[in-house]
């Protein structure tokens, strides 16, 4: 027989089919952590392969990551350090980057029964503020977590150093009590949690002092967090087993970062571009100019076209936001749109308000409606396609 063991593909860990049903995966779980337990199994390798089953359930039982896997393998489990299904599991510091809403916040974690099974912990949220810049250009930031950690007097059995935590016998170690009944049906089973033990499966005569006997305490981490360059508002950065810890041998939960992006006084950011309003006078519209426009590089000259119209949209090509791949790293910039506004001036000294009367004269006083075909939507249409035209 084959060792289901010696793979690092989950189906074949948990011996089921790439075309399983997530209650088909749950069921092999299961019947695998009543197997290998080490509370239950006391072979050498159970421990081990206990972590090997959670590390592929969390892989299986995660749709997202499920897919990942049969698409990239082992490679799309953990893009920061080349793979490694365990990292799955340990919860290394790898920042993985999650670009949209809706993936997979586990907060279910404690809710339902307390018997003893292997839980992964609670995903816990935390909100950083970056301001523009630091968006475009990528950060290091701390974010401080409260939360659970494995008591460290203890090691999370919840006994005090030097007792052990024993077999509780009203239940034998299963944490539920099962009874049989038999009736002219057939036989039922019901089972309810061990009140004796609460479904933990064992006691604890000598309480730790430091965690009351819980075996977790509650701590605040200051956490250092790698903003990858293009992060905008309202992304999410994941730091994987950085969460609340699993429960009975289950991972860590993750912990999930919700950016906020701080609005620049002058600079605006739609996806990968950064839009910008610049004025300039008529006669720099009417005969052009070359003009210095501040970008998030510095400044840039900016050629106007003699004739330049109102709301004409100029594109400085690499000036925009990187475009962030899944894995946090950069794939090129998009562009800084530059829309020039042309004032009209609010007050004219005499010399002007002369000079702009002989102007006037020069241009005639005969007024023709637009005609259509490059009326406003056209422009808005142009704008959005990113053409230049007037
Ligand atoms: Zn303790």
């Amino acid at each position: 027989m084959p060792d289901q063991f010696a793979s690092t593909d989950p189906y074949e860990v948990l011996g089921v089919s790439k075309s399983a049903s997530p209650d088909e995966i749950k069921k092999a779980y299961r019947k695998m952590v009543r197997q290998y337990h080490p509370d239950v199994n006391k072979e050498a390798e159970a421990e081990n392969r206990f972590k090997q089953i959670n590390a592929a359930y969390e892989i299986l039982n995660d749709e997202e990551k499920r897919a990942r896997w049969d698409r990239y393998g082992a490679a799309g489990m953990n893009p920061n350090n080349g793979g490694g299904f365990d990292g799955a599991f340990t919860g290394d510091l790898s920042d993985i980057f999650e670009q949209f809403f809706g993936g997979g916040f586990n907060n279910a974690a404690r809710a339902g029964t307390t018997r003893r099974q292997a839980r992964q912990g609670r995903d816990l949220r935390a909100d950083l503020m970056v301001s523009f810049e630091e968006a475009i250009f990528g950060v290091e930031k701390p974010v401080d977590v409260t939360r659970l950690e494995t008591c460290e007097t203890c090691n999370g059995s919840g006994a005090e150093p030097g007792t052990q935590p024993r077999r509780c016998p009203e239940c034998n170690g299963q944490g539920e009590i099962r009874q049989v009944r038999n009736t002219f049906l057939g036989s039922m089973v019901t089972s309810t949690t061990c009140p004796r033990c609460s479904g933990r499966g064992e006691i604890v005569d000598t309480p730790c002092k430091t965690c009351r006997g819980a075996g977790q305490v509650r701590k605040t981490r200051s956490i250092t967090v790698k903003v990858p360059a293009g992060i905008d508002d309202g992304m999410r950065i994941r730091r994987g087993g950085e969460g609340e810890p699993g429960e009975n041998g289950g991972p860590n939960g993750n912990l999930q970062i919700f950016i906020k992006v701080q609005p620049h006084d002058f600079f605006r950011r739609r996806e990968n571009e950064i839009l910008l309003d610049i004025p300039i006078n008529i006669a720099q519209a009417a005969l052009g100019a070359t003009i210095s426009v501040p970008t998030v590089d510095g400044e840039e000259p900016l050629d106007i076209q003699p004739g330049t119209q109102s709301g004409k949209v100029f594109r400085l090509r690499g000036h925009g936001a990187p475009r962030i791949r899944p894995d946090g790293s950069a794939a090129g910039r998009g562009d800084q749109l530059v829309v020039v506004q042309v004032q009209i001036p609010l007050q004219l000294t005499p010399d002007q308000r002369r000079l702009f009367t002989e102007l006037g004269a020069t241009l005639g006083t005969k007024i023709e409606p637009q005609k259509q075909g490059r009326g406003f939507f056209e422009r808005i249409a142009d704008f959005l396609n990113g053409e230049n035209s007037n």
